[in-house]
């Protein structure tokens, strides 16, 4: 039960005294599974829209819940029982805001498909695991997953704003709207005191900022009160699904507590509102180092000219794109499967062509709990003791010689016979082997190279 006592982290206006299913473990009822649902937004006069529009809870109490609804909203809709099929299996959640941004009612549309349950979440081969990151393994104390050194994960709520349909907390997020409890809580921070080696606490959930700001920040003082923990993240969805969340209120009550570094999750540049790029700024101008999350999705974002578009978007909100993630092995998830080798590809992309603050790191959460594995084209050719081969981008191979002393030091001018091989170049016989023609070498043939040292100015 929803308990009434002074303790409890929810705020009163969002406490229910409803339906605790029995069995259920302690979590609290969220905020807003029991308020009462009112019309879809194009129900509602234009006045009260606009100013119900910008108000978070508005928001969050005008989630689009049920099949019903999503047709109140998209009247063309067509596959409804494979929808409701989906539906019942995970949760379906979209806010009137991220609604919004869906241009055509139709799975092509890259926000719908994100947002609207498909039938190809009962799709399920044999490999597919609720939980493939083995997250309830790695979990010492309820709702705390230890998976590395130093620095440790914690389930503040199973609540989001939207319940993406590629979520990799398929088992957690939305099957019931819960937040942790204050006796939860008390054990994480008993658990973070006895292990000083933890610098690095990650609020993740569900998603921590569908919680009220006093019931987030007595989450974040708690945790800020462990003086061995350095660092603060919050992972975060709501500047993508729910802008309107990042409040002057909460930036303010953030701020307090820093370093607080922020992740959050756009994949599609159709997520850029003027509302988003607002709830960025008002994180970045408090300080808050901002990155991003990205989740390589089959039809949404796999395409590299699209991917370079979207951390293009990202840098100039000042948001640092940090991962790109594979996209986990989840039940309900198949459908966005892409081959790592399309995730390479758009590494290869990327490298040489944006700057290196745009560049994400990809990488595949390894089933079985082997922890994030960071995945690259190869840039390392070939070597030898004294000599290691890189490419570039562009196709050169370049010899890269290793730290000598006098005796070893192989000498000017080494050069071989005929054409050089990637031989030559590891034992450092030739210093590059050049493709005929790149861009840049166009660029060099346009002015002649610089007489002065470029650091003089007359
Ligand atoms: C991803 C993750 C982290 C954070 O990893 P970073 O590489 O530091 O971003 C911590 N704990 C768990 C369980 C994680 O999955
Ligand atoms: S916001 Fe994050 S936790 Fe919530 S449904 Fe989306 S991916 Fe899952």
């Amino acid at each position: 039960m929803q308990d009434s006592n002074a303790d409890s982290l929810m705020t009163p206006e969002v406490a229910s005294a409803e339906d605790e299913p029995p069995g259920s473990s302690g979590w609290q009822t969220a905020p807003f599974l029991t308020a009462t649902q009112v019309a879809p937004p194009s129900a509602l006069p234009a006045a009260a829209r606009r100013a119900d529009w910008t108000d978070w809870r508005w928001q969050m109490r005008n989630r689009i819940r049920t099949v019903g609804q999503l047709v109140g909203s998209f009247p063309k809709l067509k596959g409804l029982t494979a929808i409701a099929e989906a539906a019942d299996k995970f949760p379906l959640a979209i806010t009137p805001y991220y609604a919004s941004l869906i241009r055509e009612a139709s799975f092509a549309d890259p926000v719908f498909k994100m947002a609207v349950p498909n039938v190809d979440e009962l799709w399920d081969p044999s490999f597919l695991k609720d939980d493939p990151l083995e997250e309830d393994h790695d979990m010492p104390v309820p709702g705390l997953v230890h998976r590395y050194p130093d620095r440790a994960l914690v389930i503040t709520t199973t609540t989001c704003a939207m319940y993406c349909r590629h979520c990799t907390r398929k088992r957690v997020a939305g099957k019931r709207e819960t937040c942790i409890t204050p006796a939860q809580l008390s054990r994480i921070s008993a658990y973070l005191s006895a292990h000083p080696e933890i610098h690095d606490v990650i609020l993740s959930g569900g998603d921590p900022l569908t919680m009220a700001t006093p019931a987030l920040e007595r989450i974040i003082a708690t945790v800020r009160a462990v003086n061995t923990v350095d660092v603060i993240r919050i992972g975060t969805r709501t500047p993508v699904t729910l802008p309107m969340r990042i409040t002057p209120e909460l930036v303010e009550m953030l701020r307090r507590y820093h370093p607080i570094w922020i992740n959050t999750h756009f994949n599609h540049p159709n997520e850029f509102s003027p509302e988003a790029r607002e709830a960025c700024a008002r994180l970045a101008d408090a300080g808050i180092p901002l990155g991003n999350q990205t989740v390589l999705l089959h039809g949404i974002n796999d395409d590299p000219r699209l991917m370079e578009e979207l951390c293009r978007g990202l840098v100039r909100m000042r948001v640092r794109p940090y991962y790109l993630f594979q996209c986990d092995l989840v039940r309900g998830v198949e459908h966005f499967r892409t081959p790592i080798s399309r995730g390479i590809e758009i590494m290869e992309y990327l490298r040489g062509r944006l700057s290196g603050l745009a560049i994400p790191t990809y990488v595949v959460d390894a089933p079985g709990g082997g922890g994030k594995i960071p995945v690259l084209p190869n840039y390392v050719v070939s070597s030898s003791p004294t000599h290691t081969v890189l490419r570039n981008f562009e196709g050169m191979l370049i010899s890269y010689p290793e730290p000598c002393t006098p005796e070893t030091d192989p000498g000017r001018g080494l050069t071989g016979r005929g054409a050089a091989t990637v031989w030559d170049l590891a034992a450092g016989r030739a210093p590059k082997i050049q493709p005929a023609k790149t861009d840049r070498h166009e660029r060099r043939t346009q002015h002649t190279p610089a007489t002065t040292p470029i650091a003089v100015f007359e």
